[in-house]
């Protein structure tokens, strides 16, 4: 049995590879290689370079590694992104991901877990938002995660396929020993960005819209630690390997921090100060965005290990400080060579 993960080599995908592994699977990662790094793949697990939309390449990978269960990460994630290069999303999520599912019926693979988004629900009426509430998406990214999630759900009534789509919120940190984090250059994550800022790379934080209905003005995110969610991950799988039915699952801890306290929890971290500036509203950004965790903590056996926003912000620094020095490194090498 192995578990064929697309997009391995990138942020979540890495993360979840390594969880696999230590918890004794065999993998096998697809990866175009566009934001995630081969260094990220662990030794032993066999890459394929190419596009998880690319069916001829995923049947040969599903045949010759016996794959019987797929992680589908391989995707684009920035919702000011999507906003500008609609089709772009549309191709790389939802087109990708209706060929990976072609190609995972055609050689009866059952098992399918799918990197979905608390983007699809919108503006919420309410939060913590349960995974029945409306969805709504405001831009082509929640739009395209949706999309795939309504191919699981008629493949699974048609095809026999079985599902967990897990709703991701708010995704930050590293793993807690530092081998691997957020690496891709243009960083537009809030924690990425002050993370960048506490190590003196950028200037300052812009706060995009301190004028919101919220206590402090500023939007309102549930972060989930990166190897949390990855743990929840090989939690699905198990979930699914012993029978369980197709369902869909929010991925956050149940509790919502500011921009504003976000940015604090960094420079306490970091023990250095930063500046801020407040910054005009972000087109697409949901107000407030905290899950309703009840459902996954009833259906899988996760319990997360670091729900804590500082300890998301350190190891979020750690990873940065040992990024940036690599990077000096590299350069010093490149000037005295
Ligand atoms: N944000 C911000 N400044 C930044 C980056 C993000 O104020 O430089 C805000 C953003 O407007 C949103 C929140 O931080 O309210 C989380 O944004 P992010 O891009 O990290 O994730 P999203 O919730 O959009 O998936």
């Amino acid at each position: 049995m192995t578990v064929l993960v697309t997009g391995g080599a990138g942020y979540i995908g890495s993360h979840t590879v390594l969880a696999l592994v230590e918890a004794g699977e065999r993998v096998v990662v697809i990866d175009n290689l566009s934001t995630g790094f081969s260094s990220f793949v662990p030794e032993g697990v066999p890459l394929f370079i190419g596009d998880a939309g690319d069916e001829n390449l995923v049947e040969g990978v599903i045949a010759s590694q016996r794959v019987d269960a797929i992680i589908h990460f391989a995707g684009s994630v920035i919702v000011s992104e999507s906003m500008r290069d609609p089709l772009g999303y549309y191709r790389n999520n939802t087109m990708t991901s209706r060929s990976l599912l072609n190609a995972a019926v055609t050689r009866h693979v059952r098992n399918i877990i799918f990197s979905s988004t608390a983007a699809v629900y919108g503006n919420p009426d309410r939060t913590p938002v349960p995974e029945e509430a409306p969805t709504r998406p405001l831009s082509p990214y929640g739009c395209s995660k949706l999309m795939t999630e309504i191919m699981l759900h008629d493949s699974a009534a048609a095809y026999g396929l079985n599902y967990v789509a897990l709703r991701y919120f708010n995704v930050a940190g590293a793993d807690p020993l530092a081998r691997i984090g957020l690496a891709t250059a243009g960083a537009t994550h809030l924690l990425k960005i002050a993370v960048e800022a506490a190590t003196g790379q950028r200037a300052r934080v812009d706060v995009f819209g301190t004028d919101y209905a919220t206590p402090d003005g500023s939007c309102i995110r549930d972060f989930i630690h990166v190897a949390d969610l990855a743990q929840a991950h090989v939690a699905a799988l198990r979930y699914l390997r012993q029978g369980g039915s197709p369902t869909t699952l929010n991925c956050g801890y149940g509790r919502g921090y500011s921009v504003l306290e976000t940015i604090d929890a960094v420079r306490r971290v970091a023990g250095r100060n930063f500046a801020v500036a407040s910054a005009a509203r972000r087109p697409g950004d949901i107000v407030a965005m905290v899950a309703d965790t009840s459902r996954i903590r009833r259906t899988l056996d996760w319990t997360p290990r670091y729900d804590d926003l500082d300890t998301i912000a350190g190891h979020a620094m750690a990873w940065e400080r040992k990024l940036l020095a690599q990077r000096q490194g590299f350069e010093l090498e490149a000037i005295s060579a």
